[in-house]
């Protein structure tokens, strides 16, 4: 308990003198039980066909069930477990948590589907992810095709490190996609060199497809882009009929937004999903 005291005394000061706002040092300090507390949840957004309208695959998405600020989005607190090192076990958390879910859902029967996994900066940086990923896959016995993992553009500054890693991945017949496509610096030649398998298209790109000329032009240049290269790409943030059937016109396959589903908790999400059907 005293021990305790000292070390917040310690966070106020250093709180006070970095100018830390009062909220990121109680996100902080509950951080470091929130796993314990199974305080975390994942929500499933569904990926669909555009032709189809069927479900393809979901994104597994982590929010935080604060004890007393309540429900707090990923964009609050990722960046804090990045600084601090939690993203770490929290990351794994997640990834053995959506592994096993997928698993769960493929052995009641539904049709099996990849699902996707975001990792962050410093769980990709971190040397020991091969391991750890071949480690729960076996755990969760999770068929690595059917899982898909989510880098950005800014974890590949490291090439020589990003192919390799990128490189045992695909050895081990996980789909690698870029997410947020088109807000880091891209280059053609390394999508090549990573053996990329899908692109997500930026959302805020998406957003402004219908009213901005230059939103319109980066989108259509990303999805003709990944025709050429021979991959796939899914688009971000679709809301409305118009950007579906803009992004239809520009041939792109798959889509994620709030127009067909938001992020959904697993209970809900199994109500959109098919049982395989005969022997
Ligand atoms: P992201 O991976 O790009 O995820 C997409 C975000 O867009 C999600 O926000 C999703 O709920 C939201 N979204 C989906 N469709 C729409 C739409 O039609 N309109 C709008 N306005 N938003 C839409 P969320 O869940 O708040 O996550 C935000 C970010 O936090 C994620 O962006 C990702 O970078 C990060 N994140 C979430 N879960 C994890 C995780 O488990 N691990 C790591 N490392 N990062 C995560
Ligand atoms: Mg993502
Ligand atoms: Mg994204
Ligand atoms: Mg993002």
């Amino acid at each position: 308990m005293a021990k305790d005291a000292g070390k917040n005394n310690y966070s106020v000061f250093k709180a006070i003198k970095n100018n830390i706002g009062i909220e990121q040092l109680t996100l902080e300090s509950s951080m470091r039980k929130a796993l314990q507390n199974e305080e975390f949840v994942l929500h499933y957004q569904p990926q669909m066909d555009i032709e189809t309208g069927e479900i393809i695959g979901t994104e597994a998405l982590i929010r935080w069930n604060h004890p007393v600020l309540g429900l707090v989005p990923p964009a609050k607190f990722i960046p804090i477990a990045e600084e601090n090192g939690l993203i770490v076990p929290i990351g794994e958390w997640v990834l053995r948590t959506a592994c096993k879910q997928n698993q769960m859902w493929i052995e009641q029967g539904f049709i099996p589907m990849k699902i996707s996994v975001n990792l962050s900066t410093r769980q990709f940086l971190k040397r020991n992810l091969i391991d750890n990923v071949k480690q729960i896959l076996s755990e969760t016995n999770h068929d690595p095709r059917y899982l898909e993992l989510e880098i950005t553009e800014s974890m590949t500054m490291d090439v020589e490190y990003a192919v390799d890693v990128l490189g045992e991945m695909k050895k081990l017949g996980i789909q690698i996609c870029i997410d947020d496509f088109g807000t880091g610096y891209s280059n053609l030649y390394y999508i090549k060199l990573f053996s990329i398998d899908r692109l997500k298209v930026e959302q805020s790109f998406v957003r402004d497809i219908m009213t901005d000329k230059n939103d319109a032009d980066i989108v259509a240049t990303i999805i003709s882009m990944t025709h050429n290269l021979g991959i796939d790409v899914i688009a971000e943030g679709v809301e409305t009929e118009d950007q579906l059937n803009f992004l239809r016109t520009l041939r792109c396959r798959e889509a994620q937004g709030y127009y067909y589903h938001r992020p959904l908790p697993a209970d809900q999400i199994e109500q959109l999903f098919t049982k395989c059907t005969g022997e």
